[in-house]
């Protein structure tokens, strides 16, 4: 796949993945343009100003087993890349549970009787496990076997309905298994009663993140790629790719006032949602591969913003909400990520609301939005109407790819269509129809670049895909903050 420095080798997407393939091409003096609808790089992980205050559109905690991205940040915002305490809990019938899970709090939180049918309704689930070996058809056949009734009930099944907007019987057991296999109830309670026994090391108390948003490390990667001779057109959506047989000719994208520029490819780097590529091949695509690209479904997320006239409202990083009667699903406080995120005696809330576009709260007004959200933060004792300055509205669409019990035929039939695109590669989340956070995300973006400098074939669709826990190493052991880490780190070579 190899092209010459001259090539025309065009990013659709500027988030992570997208942001991530430019900076490393241009690393190797490689120019690039990446096309971005939106009016700034960084994706999901976009920091929005307002004013003096900055928030993210939800938490972004950096994680990654992968030492080569914890090295390749920290070259791009050095002591920028400040350390942050953890403090996340889920909020459940009234009460505030440690996330991770902490034994003593849960059991305190859950009373004696709860967590005696806890254990039991866990030792009968593990006793069926072992014996019968049943088989696992979805996601809520999953958690109840590795959980027992009582704990999956508790916030899995719930918070992923809610986030999901479809029911746990529904939902694919690979998500189970991607996002929470490895977790186990007994390696935390040895934990707890034998101080010093490893755990499982999804302890994580402490995370990297960027002063001034988590959008500033692929602001900052823009930056350095312009400055290598790359562009980065914004306000540019991408509505048409020209195909012959082999590969992507052209890419037209439309801008706010209607006009079109097309601009030639030699190579295609996209990460834009994968279903909506395809409908904009011409040729067009098979209708089979059009009807496969219209079953995969995306949860959208609705937010509201709130500049508050207070100097913290909690002190948790983020917080859960999987109760039902509480019509949004998390909330965090920019100010408990970095300082620079509000003045110095205000604070801020950014409350996500996990909706179809067809709910009634993609289209409502800000002022609707404000009273849906507010009238349960009052009730939850956070805020009341009075501490509040300002709030905004803010939408996203394609935020989480739904992994439903037919996803993986129909994004498995999408796929084999597009390979016949040798020079088109498929990034990061929406891109790949994965879910996945940043660092996937990055990791795809630059194997791609690489795929073109080296003329390499590195597989993008197995990042990410091992069936193991996200968190299972800590910060401290998997982090590149020792020296040694950083000239040890390599990047991921099981993608070959
Ligand atoms: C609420 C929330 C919380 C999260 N928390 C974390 C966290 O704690 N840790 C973590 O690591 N990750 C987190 N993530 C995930 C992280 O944001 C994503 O994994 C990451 O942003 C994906 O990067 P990407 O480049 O693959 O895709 P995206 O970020 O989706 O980027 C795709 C880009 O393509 C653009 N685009 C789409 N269509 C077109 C078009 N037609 N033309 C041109 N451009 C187009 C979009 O505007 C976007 O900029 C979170 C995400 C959300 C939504």
């Amino acid at each position: 796949m190899t092209s010459d420095r001259d090539s025309n080798i065009l990013i659709l997407g500027g988030g992570p993945a997208g942001v991530s393939a430019g900076y490393e091409l241009s690393k190797n003096d490689y120019r690039s343009t990446i096309l971005e609808r939106w009016r700034k790089v960084g994706g999901l992980a976009k920091t929005i100003e307002f004013g003096e205050w900055r928030s993210d559109i939800g938490p972004h905690r950096f994680f990654s087993k992968n030492r080569f991205l914890y090295k390749m940040i920290e070259e791009i915002l050095h002591e920028q890349w400040i350390l942050v305490d953890r403090f996340t809990r889920f909020y459940i019938q009234g009460k505030y549970f440690m996330y991770p899970v902490q034994m003593a709090d849960a059991l305190k939180n859950l009373g004696l009787l709860k967590a005696f049918r806890a254990m039991i309704d866990y030792l009968y689930s593990r006793f069926r496990k072992h014996l019968f070996n049943p088989p696992i058809k979805d996601f809520e056949d999953f958690v109840i076997l590795e959980f027992g009734n009582t704990l999956a009930n508790l916030n899995m099944i719930n918070y992923t309905e809610k986030i999901w907007g479809i029911p746990a019987k529904e939902i694919s057991a690979e998500w189970a298994k991607q996002r929470i296999k490895g977790l186990s109830l007994m390696a935390l309670m040895k934990k707890a009663i034998f101080k010093g026994t490893k755990g499982p090391k999804t302890l994580v108390d402490q995370f990297y993140y960027p002063e001034m948003g988590a959008s500033q490390t692929y602001e900052m990667m823009a930056d350095k790629m312009e400055k290598k001779g790359s562009t980065v057109v914004t306000n540019a959506t991408v509505c048409q790719l020209d195909h012959s047989d082999e590969g992507i000719t052209s890419v037209t994208v439309e801008k706010p006032d209607g006009s079109r520029d097309t601009f030639e490819c030699d190579q295609c780097i996209s990460s834009i949602p994968v279903t909506e590529l395809v409908k904009m091949l011409r040729p067009v695509a098979p209708e089979e591969v059009i009807r496969a690209a219209e079953q995969l479904k995306y949860r959208y997320q609705v937010y509201l913003f709130m500049k508050i006239n207070k100097k913290r409202v909690s002190q948790d990083n983020w917080i859960y909400f999987p109760d039902k009667d509480i019509p949004f699903g998390r909330m965090h406080e920019p100010k408990n990520f970095s300082l620079a995120m509000s003045p110095e005696d205000k604070t801020s809330l950014w409350v996500e609301h996990f909706v179809f576009p067809d709910d009634s709260r993609w289209d409502c007004s800000t002022d609707e939005l404000f009273e849906i959200t507010l009238e349960h933060l009052e009730k939850l004792n956070f805020i009341k109407r009075g501490d509040v300055i300002e709030y905004h509205k803010h939408r996203e669409d394609f935020v989480y790819p739904i992994y439903d019990l037919t996803y993986q035929k129909h994004s498995g039939l999408i796929k084999d269509y597009l390979k016949q695109f040798t020079n088109l590669q498929l990034v990061g989340r929406a891109g790949r129809f994965r879910y996945n956070n940043q660092d996937h995300s990055i990791e795809t973006g630059v194997l791609a670049a690489r795929n073109i400098i080296e003329n390499a074939n590195y597989d993008l669709e197995k990042v990410g895909a091992e069936q193991e826990y996200f968190e299972k190493y800590s910060l401290q052991t998997q982090g590149a903050r020792t020296q040694q880490d950083l000239e040890t780190g390599e990047m991921v070579s099981k993608a070959k």
